[in-house]
């Protein structure tokens, strides 16, 4: 017997229709003879409704009271999920990330899990039910009901999977698995069969948000076998796979964007030793996650520091940083909201030069301005204007011939 644990994403548990087709699906795996945890997003874009309820309601939103607003919406799933299998003949029963065990830091809007105490998820499974878990939340070493980031279902799934030894994680989702670029945006982008841990994780981190980027760190981690695929079509989906396992490394896999990130320059800083330290200080003793950072040539020992962060952390960070202008000797800090992020990712660029000149040469054919660049081995990553990050997308898209 097996123990698989599958998540349904807020689409797949969008209406009282979907619920049923999910409790249908979970019965299945149930009645040919597996173990099943089930971890269930909010219905819909009801975290996004409840976040801006909460802005209409005040422009002041205590991080623990945002934190017990949003968690509702995973709370209303998994109960109505629950009555869909009761109706089938499934016992089972829902838990909230706190009942479930798990453990997270006291960081508010993005809690880190620190433990599973997974023994009331156990004894569900021993006494033949199918335990239905609240994703996104957990509760504080102080007690409090935190979330773990948007997305982060997906990281509930994959954290119960290694902690219970699942033999299967299945992300169950609205496309039919990982493709070659948002095929909301690309038509013609085509289902991977299987991506290597190294491609999933850059995918992750660039913005692809099929998969959340700390579950694909955990699933790597304990080795949890990965599949992402469809609760529409119930296909099989893609595989997430240690890199020697993954066919043959394309030079570039997949085009990633990401339209969530803002830029903040730090204008007029000193260029000598210790001023970067000092700002990244003010800006990670606020959690505020920094990704690309450019800095520019000095002139007369000055210089600008750019970077970009979430959209989500804009007021955070020039907040931190604006404390500090007098100390790093900078004169103003501005911030870019109509930014965006394009990607090329693939192992095999690590092997083939070119890759870099022919992105820009693509986004020069398109007039596309690049603000900033970024690498890794696998990634090459360009700033570009909002507006023009989906003709960006496709037009890489079509240069290495990824359709
Ligand atoms: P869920 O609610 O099921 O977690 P998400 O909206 O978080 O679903 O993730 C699925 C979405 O990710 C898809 O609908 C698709 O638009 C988007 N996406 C972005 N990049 C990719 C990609 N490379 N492959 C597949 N889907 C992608
Ligand atoms: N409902 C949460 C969100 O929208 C978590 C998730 O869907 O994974 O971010
Ligand atoms: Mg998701």
């Amino acid at each position: 017997m097996a123990l698989v644990v599958q998540k349904f994403g807020g689409t797949s548990v969008g209406d009282a229709d979907r619920i049923r087709a999910v409790a249908d699906h979970v019965a299945r795996t149930r009645r040919s003879g597996n173990d099943v945890v089930v971890v269930v997003s909010a219905m819909g874009k009801t975290t996004d409704d409840l976040i801006r309820l909460a802005t209409e309601v005040s422009s002041v939103q205590p991080p623990r009271e945002y934190d017990m607003l949003v968690s509702s919406g995973e709370r209303i799933s998994t109960a109505l999920l629950c009555m869909a299998l009761a109706e089938l003949g499934v016992a089972a029963s829902s838990f909230t990330g706190s009942q479930a065990g798990i453990v997270t830091d006291t960081d508010h809007t993005k809690a880190k899990i620190v433990d599973i105490r997974a023994g009331r998820i156990t004894e569900a499974l021993e006494a033949g039910k199918v335990p239905v878990v609240a994703g996104f939340q957990g509760v504080s070493t102080e007690r409090d009901v935190t979330t773990l980031g948007r997305g982060a279902s997906d990281l509930t799934a994959v954290a119960l999977a290694a902690v219970l030894g699942a033999d299967a994680c299945e992300i169950y989702t609205d496309v039919t698995g990982v493709f070659s670029a948002d095929p909301r945006i690309v038509p013609d982008a085509h289902k991977l069969s299987r991506v290597s841990f190294e491609e999933m994780l850059e995918i992750a981190a660039a913005g692809g948000r099929v998969l959340q980027l700390r579950s694909a760190e955990i699933a790597r981690n304990h080795h949890v076998p990965l599949q992402v695929r469809s609760s529409f079509t119930w296909e099989p989906g893609t595989w997430i796979v240690e890199e020697d396992e993954a066919m043959e490394q394309a030079v570039v896999t997949a085009v990633v964007h990401d339209i969530s990130q803002a830029k903040i320059t730090v204008a007029g800083v000193q260029d000598k030793p210790g001023v970067a330290a000092r700002l990244f200080r003010s800006l990670a003793d606020r959690s505020v996650n920094v990704d690309d950072i450019v800095q520019n040539a000095s002139a007369h020992g000055i210089t600008d520091i750019s970077f970009t962060v979430p959209r989500t952390d804009i007021a955070t960070a020039v907040e931190g940083v604006s404390g500090h202008l007098a100390e790093l000797g900078a004169t103003q800090v501005t911030s870019d909201q109509g930014i965006a992020k394009v990607s090329v990712i693939g192992a095999g660029m690590k092997s083939h030069p070119g890759v870099t000149a022919t992105m820009f040469e693509t986004l020069a054919e398109e007039g596309i301005n690049i603000d900033l660049i970024s690498t890794s081995t696998i990634r090459i990553s360009c700033i570009v204007r909002e507006e023009d990050v989906e003709r960006a997308v496709r037009a890489l898209h079509r240069a290495f011939e990824l359709a």
